[in-house]
Formats: C-alpha cells, sequence, structure tokens
C-alpha cells in the first residue's frame, strides 16, 4: 500500500480547509479502505500500535480542529512509517500470478492490485536508467505503464510471399536466411541478406546495423515486416522490423505492431519487447472497476483484456473494442466526477436567494437601443430562475462574439445589486476588462443618469440609491487602487470588472453574490473554486464565445448548466470569407491597401508554428518586417506577438484601436478579442495549419462595424483535409456547426485541451465519439440518481477509481 496516496490525499484535504472533500464519498471511506491494506505490511509493533489508535478515528465526526490536528499526526506517522519500516512502501518483488493470461481470469487482489501504484523499476527490465527515461514521459508507476498507450498499430499482419511483395505498402514475409553479411554501401557500415521462400529470394538491407550480420545465421527462420523498394529493377527490403522465429509471441512483426511514444534514450525494439512482456504479465492484475451489471449490459471489453488488448491486439475488431471500453471509462469517470463537484458544493453549502425585482430588470431592457432577441430573453428567464434559488447558479453561457451576452449579464449584475449583493464581472485580459467596463456603464448610462469619471462611476435612476460600477486594474495607481479596494470591501461599490487578479490578490467583497466570469477557456476549474472560497458561495455564470457541441459541453462542463444564445441580433453582416490560391497573394495585398484606403483597418495574421512561442514571435518579426519595408511601406503597420510586455502589448493594442495604426501584424496565440469596428479585413497566411473553430474566431476579430469586412485565407500547399476545411469555413459563417465539423475532424485534446482545464486526461476518447459521450452520461446520472455517494457494495471498486482519477488529476483546490 502507498503511503504517497495517503499524503496526497491529505494535503489536499488540507487546502481545502478540512472539508472532508478531498475524497469521493468521505474520508473515512478511503481511510478504512487504506488501512486495511496498510496494516498487513507493518511489521513493527511500536507502529503498529500507534497506527490502529490513529486510524480507529472518525474523521466525519471531527470538529475542524481535530481534523487538522489528526491529518498533521497522520502525516507525521506516515513519514515515521516510512523511514523506520520501510516494509510499507516495498512493493511485491513480482506479481503473484506467473503468466496470466490477459483478461480471462481476475486475482484476488484488493482494488487496484497489489503493486500498480509500485514505481516502474520493479517490472523486469527496467533499471533506474531506463526509469528515468520512461518518466520523462510521465510514467512514473506500474499503472502508469499500463496505460502508456501506443499512439497506433503498425498492421504488419498481412503476410505475404516473396513473390507477392509490391512495391510501397506495409507487408509481412517469413522467409530462410540464406547468407548475411556486413557491407558498407557508400561508407555506411551496414548488414544486407539474402533470404528466400518457397515463391523466390530477395535482398535485405539493415543501413548502419552492421551487427544484424552476426545474429542472422544462414537457415534461421525470420519474419520481417516493412516497405519494399525497386532498386535496379530488383526488390530490396530496406531496413524492415525483423524477428528470428523461436516458437514464441511475436512482438515486432507479423501482427498489429504498436508504435509507442518514445524519447531520448529510448529504442523501439527495446520497448515494444519490454511492453510485451510487462502487458503479458501484469494486465491481469488490473481489478475492473467497472460494475459487472453495467459492463455486461454495455457489452465493454473487460478491464484486464481492454488494456491488453490496446498495446498487442488479436486484430483490428477487438484494438477498437479496446480502445471503446478505455474511452468509456475516461467519459464515465469524468461525468461522475463533475457531477459530484456539483453536488458537493451545490448542495453542502447554501448561497444566497436573490429576490428578481422584475420591474427594475424590464426598466433596463427598456432603457436599452434595442430589443432583446428571443435567445437572449429566453437565456435572461434562466438565470434569473437561477438566481432565486438558494442553490447557488453554475451556469455556462455560450453565445458568439457579439450576441449579446454581456448585456444580459449586466441585467443580472443589476438584480445582485438591487438584493444588496456585490457582483463581480472577470474578464481574461486587463484590455478585454476595460472594455467590459465601458460597455456596462454605456448599458447603464441610457437611463441612470452617470456621475464620477475614470475607474469608478455612479448610476440614479435603477435603485433607490446610486449604483455603482468600477475598473480594477493593474494600470491604475496605487492610490486609485487602494480607493477602490476600501470601497470594495466596505461595501460602496456595487459591480466590480476586473480580471482573475480580483480573486487571487487581495481583493476582499463586503458581500459578494454574483460572479460572472467571460471567456470560459482561460478560466479553470481551480479559479472557479477559488472564487467561490471568496465567501458567500456566490452564483456564478461563466460566458464563453468558444462554441462548445452540447454533447461536449455538458460532459467536460458537467458541474455547469448550459445556456446558449443562439441568435446574433438581426442585421449582423456576414463576414465574407475567401481562400486564396497562392498566386493571389499579390491581389490579397492589394485588397488590403484598398481597404485601407477607402479608411479601414486590417489585421494580417502570421502562421502558427509549433515549436514555440520564442520562434513564432520571431517569424512574426520577419514577416512583419518584410510586410513594412516590402509590401506596405507608405502604411503604418503595429506588431504584437506573446513576447512582448503587457505594457507593450496595450500600447500597440491602444493605437491600433484608435486608429493610429493601418495593420496589425500578429501571431495567433495574441488575444485579439477586443472590439475594433473600423477592422474590416482579416488576412490569414497559412490558414491550412488551423482547426475550423480557430478560423473561426479569427474571422469574429471583424465584422463588428458597419461596414461590410472580409476575411481572407492564404494556403501554400494544403493537404486533403485541410482543404476541406478551408471549403467549410469558406461556406459555413455558423459557429457551432463550424465546432461540430472540427470535432469530427479532431480529437479532444486539440480541441479543448483537458489538461489545462483542471480535469482527468482523455487518452482514448475522441469528440466524435458523440455516441459513446452520450452513453457516458446516461450511465453516470442514472448511477448517480440510485447510488449518489457509490456506497453500495457493487460501486466500492469505482468509487475508489473515482477517488485515485480525481485526486490525481487535479488540483480541485
Ligand atoms: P457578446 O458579449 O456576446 O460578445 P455584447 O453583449 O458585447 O456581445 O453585444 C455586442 C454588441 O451587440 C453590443 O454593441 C451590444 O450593444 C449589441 N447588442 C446586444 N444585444 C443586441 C440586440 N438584441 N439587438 C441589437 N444589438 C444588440
Ligand atoms: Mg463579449
Amino acid at each position: 500500500m502507498n503511503a504517497d496516496s495517503l499524503r496526497k490525499i491529505l494535503d489536499l484535504e488540507k487546502q481545502r480547509g478540512y472539508a472532508d472533500t478531498a475524497v469521493f464519498g468521505g474520508l473515512d471511506k478511503f481511510l478504512r479502505n487504506w488501512s486495511a491494506r496498510a496494516v498487513e505490511s507493518i511489521g513493527n509493533p511500536r507502529l503498529l500500535a500507534r497506527f490502529h489508535k490513529l486510524f480507529k478515528a472518525d474523521y466525519a465526526a471531527m470538529t475542524p480542529e481535530q481534523r487538522s490536528q489528526w491529518v498533521q499526526d497522520v502525516l507525521e506517522f506516515s513519514g515515521e512509517m516510512e523511514g523506520k519500516d520501510s516494509t510499507v512502501e516495498s512493493p511485491p518483488q513480482k506479481p503473484p500470478r506467473k503468466k496470466p493470461v490477459p483478461g480471462v481470469k481476475k486475482t484476488t487482489a484488493p482494488a487496484g492490485g497489489p503493486g500498480l501504484d509500485s514505481p516502474v523499476t520493479i517490472v523486469r527490465g527496467i533499471s533506474t536508467s531506463l526509469s528515468g527515461k520512461f518518466g520523462k514521459l510521465g510514467v512514473n508507476t506500474v499503472r502508469d505503464l499500463l496505460y502508456f498507450f501506443p499512439h497506433r498499430h503498425l498492421d504488419y499482419s498481412k503476410m505475404k510471399f516473396i513473390s507477392q511483395l509490391a512495391e510501397g505498402e506495409e507487408q509481412t514475409i517469413v522467409a530462410n536466411v540464406w547468407q548475411a553479411q556486413e557491407t558498407r554501401p557508400g561508407g555506411r557500415r551496414s548488414t544486407e541478406a539474402i533470404v528466400g521462400d518457397e515463391t523466390g529470394n530477395i535482398r535485405v538491407i539493415w543501413f548502419n546495423q552492421p551487427y544484424l550480420a552476426k545474429k542472422l545465421t544462414t537457415n534461421a527462420r525470420i519474419m520481417l515486416s516493412g516497405r519494399v523498394s525497386l532498386f535496379r529493377g530488383l526488390h530490396v527490403f530496406q531496413s524492415p522490423e525483423w524477428e528470428i522465429m523461436e516458437g514464441q509471441d511475436l512482438v515486432h512483426t507479423a501482427r498489429l505492431v504498436p508504435v509507442y511514444p518514445l524519447t531520448a534514450g529510448l529504442r523501439p525494439r527495446q520497448v515494444r519487447k519490454l511492453m510485451k512482456d510487462f502487458i503479458d504479465l501484469w494486465a491481469g492484475q488490473v481489478t475492473d472497476f467497472l460494475p459487472p451489471e453495467l459492463r455486461k449490459r454495455l457489452g465493454l471489453l473487460e478491464l484486464p483484456a481492454a488494456i491488453s488488448q490496446a498495446h498487442y491486439p488479436d486484430d483490428e475488431t477487438t484494438k477498437n473494442k479496446a480502445r471503446v471500453r478505455l474511452a468509456f471509462d475516461e467519459l464515465f469517470l469524468l461525468q461522475l466526477g463533475v457531477m459530484s463537484k456539483k453536488r458537493d458544493w451545490q448542495e453542502s453549502r447554501p448561497g444566497s436567494p436573490f429576490d428578481i425585482k422584475q420591474p427594475i430588470v424590464d426598466k433596463f431592457v427598456k432603457s436599452l437601443p434595442f430589443t432583446l432577441t428571443a435567445a437572449q430573453d429566453k437565456v435572461l428567464k434562466e438565470i434569473l430562475a437561477d438566481l432565486a434559488q438558494s442553490k447557488p447558479m453554475s451556469r455556462l453561457l455560450q453565445g458568439e462574439v457579439g450576441s449579446g451576452k454581456t448585456v444580459v449579464a449586466t441585467a443580472a449584475l443589476l438584480v445582485a445589486a438591487a438584493n444588496g449583493y456585490q457582483g463581480a464581472f472577470m474578464a481574461p485580459t486587463e484590455i478585454l476588462a476595460e472594455q467590459h467596463f465601458a460597455t456596462i456603464c454605456q448599458l447603464l448610462s441610457r437611463l441612470g443618469q452617470e456621475e464620477g469619471e475614470g475607474y469608478i462611476k455612479s448610476y440614479t435612476g435603477f435603485l433607490e440609491r446610486p449604483l455603482k460600477v468600477a475598473l480594477l486594474i493593474g494600470d491604475i495607481k496605487q492610490a486609485g487602487k487602494k480607493q477602490i479596494q476600501k470601497q470594495v470591501l466596505e461595501g460602496d461599490i456595487d459591480i466590480i470588472i476586473g480580471t482573475h487578479a480580483l480573486v487571487q490578490k487581495g481583493v476582499e467583497f463586503h458581500k459578494l453574490g454574483l460572479a460572472v466570469v467571460d471567456e470560459q477557456h482561460r478560466f479553470g476549474v481551480e479559479q472557479r473554486s477559488a472564487l467561490r472560497e471568496k465567501g458567500f458561495n456566490p452564483h456564478m455564470l461563466v460566458m464563453t464565445a468558444t462554441p462548445i457541441p452540447r454533447t461536449l459541453a455538458l460532459t467536460l462542463y458537467g458541474d455547469l448548466d448550459l445556456s446558449v444564445i443562439d441568435e446574433l441580433p438581426p442585421g449582423r453582416q456576414t463576414v465574407k470569407t475567401k481562400w486564396l490560391k497562392p498566386n493571389q497573394r499579390e491581389s490579397a495585398y492589394a485588397f488590403v491597401r484598398k481597404q485601407i484606403n477607402e479608411g479601414r483597418q486590417a489585421f494580417i495574421l502570421c502562421p502558427l508554428i509549433e515549436e514555440s512561442e520564442a520562434i513564432m514571435a520571431q517569424a512574426a518579426v520577419v514577416e512583419y518586417e518584410r510586410l513594412s519595408r516590402e509590401i506596405f511601406p507608405d502604411l503604418k503597420s503595429g506588431l504584437l506577438h506573446g513576447r512582448l510586455s503587457s505594457a507593450d502589448k496595450d500600447a500597440v493594442m491602444e493605437s491600433f484601436r484608435g486608429g493610429g495604426l493601418d495593420i496589425l501584424v500578429s501571431t495567433p496565440v495574441i488575444e485579439v478579442g477586443i472590439d475594433i469596428p473600423n477592422a474590416a479585413v482579416m488576412l490569414i497566411e497559412s490558414a491550412d495549419r488551423f482547426g475550423l473553430s480557430q478560423l473561426h474566431q479569427f474571422r469574429g476579430r471583424v465584422g463588428r462595424g458597419k461596414e461590410q469586412s472580409y476575411c481572407m485565407l492564404l494556403a501554400e500547399n494544403p493537404s486533403e483535409v485541410a482543404r476541406e476545411r478551408l471549403d467549410i469555413i469558406e461556406n459555413v459563417q455558423d459557429g457551432f456547426q463550424l465546432a461540430e465539423e472540427d470535432l469530427k475532424m479532431r480529437g479532444p485534446g486539440e480541441f479543448f485541451g483537458t489538461r489545462q482545464s483542471g480535469l482527468p486526461d482523455l487518452r482514448m476518447a475522441k469528440i466524435s465519439d458523440v455516441a459513446l459521450l452520450e452513453l457516458a452520461r446516461t450511465e453516470a446520472i442514472e448511477l448517480f440518481q440510485v447510488d449518489p455517494g457509490l456506497d453500495k457494495t457493487e460501486n466500492r471498486l469505482l468509487a475508489q477509481e473515482m477517488t485515485r482519477v480525481w485526486a490525481g488529476a487535479a488540483e480541485w483546490s
């Protein structure tokens, strides 16, 4: 049993203020389990006595002070246990069964199996130095290694006779070695062999591998997998995978052969061989945590079989079944986790129900220079209904840029203020915070009288008292900031707008009742929780312009309810989009020039370069210099990239917004999600490198003013798939439709980095698995209704798996 897992849990518990939330289903259950397993390995009687005393405790029944003391004691104890009685940590030297057939039988081992949390060094063939290399790949424990899945498989399963070999494709033969010798083609020490079967002979060459000559003895039977090419009119096998056939399981040839992610110092053959032995020995040790009834009903493979087949599949069909099982696990655990998080904070701590002062809302809505769209109307009703509950709102509001989310959020903030609560509005950047401040002030000024200037404004006309709105960003001078902070603390400010700094640094609220967070993808789970910790368990509205298909949103954000503004205000222009051939580059520049002459401004977006932000910045500098010297020497261009200081970024943005620049050259990583109505042209370089949703986001940066706007896409040599994307973006304006298309083409990791969002990793699940996503969700909801704490016997292993996955996944603090 691993003292490390206990320490992690206790640390988490400590961070969360001893609220008994570190483990799914409560700490006691976990402790009982942990101690039952740990006790066996304590030999020292003195330690054993202390152990029994400590673990008799009923954590749930303790006061927070007692809990803190107890956790302290246990942490100390576990340190001693490790220091003085190393048997606690020492893993079994080998798994109990010699060579289980994966997935056929299970041992009666406790959940997780013995040793799965042990370091990989206990695996035969993994030395300390090798374990370091695996460590670089994120593989530290036996379990990690079991879940260290190949990127893909090479299909070497189709056997051919030598006479049937064709050039180009991957093929496998079995042959006899006639002769093998070292040669030096072009000075490279290599091995050349002639091999044959009953249909003919073929030459084989392995460049740079002279040592093979000795291994391939005459008459050895070998299997070769690889590609055949033509050399001087004859077929030659070039550096194929090889394997001498001695009746054992094949590892490198004649099957679906795994291709593992590698790092320096790991060789493919070595890893494959090692993994084969490892999987054969260990996959059977894994205990299936899915309740058997569920697994059978859904026709999923058993976990040991799924793991083993994901590495060394028997065939394509089984490989897919293995992936489905493992993907289901990921999605199911994800869904259960987010649902239980939601329950934890929604039901354990009541929020503040607001009285929906409808006359105030109506007055605000009537004061607007437009009528709300039907979608805005519906969403506002959903939000107001939430605010009236004592269960704090936790809602994700999706809507394209310009769909009118801010207006709706402002109405909600007004209701908070009318109830005597404060509202916070958070933006991802200072520029956007300023913009929101300006927008909200403008919306409020329609009816109320505006007073004050700078960073605090006050409006009469909505409430009996003046409504005060403030902006808090780094730009404000220290004295002003102090003043605002003081007023926020004293409850003098009703609505405060700023960046994440609002929750991170020293801002204390008098009575925070509603938090609005703009741009979900910049604002992870942790920040959301931090915000809740600001006290009063505020209602929370998270807004995003990233169109996430409903199923996916519900899965990844199962802790949020979902509202969608799926309609733009009337009269919005569409951005004319055109994919240009490389030889139309000149005319693209001419078009930019023409638009600028007509008084517009243009964005030029530099290509996405995978290597690093530094290289991308460098490339942008070069492109900027080329454009401003050679193409547009007479126009005013500015440059924006991630390596600039935020002050410099702001200065460039300000200058562009103020019309001081005609062209803004920028890297794609830069947030230009800002309203510049006069910008009417977006030119995107190497557009084939971007996904559809990204292209759509970029395009959304123009088309905000009255003038017709344009988006031009340049792509030098697009692949087949990229052409398809470019065709779609040319013809489709609807962000949701684009997102759906996008998801069909890409995986979830790419579309939505789960790593950053504080959720467990999705490795096997693809977003195109819509049916599986829905299945996992339905099953999770059903299970949650019957057994929300996963207390039933048949769900015990699942509860443990939940704890493990979620404790490892996130600093969910
Ligand atoms: P979002 O936050 O979704 O990007 P905003 O709320 O900032 O959108 O609205 C974008 C622009 O559209 C603003 O200028 C806003 O005043 C305007 N707007 C919002 N709702 C409507 C509507 N129903 N009809 C017309 N214009 C609207
Ligand atoms: Mg907006």
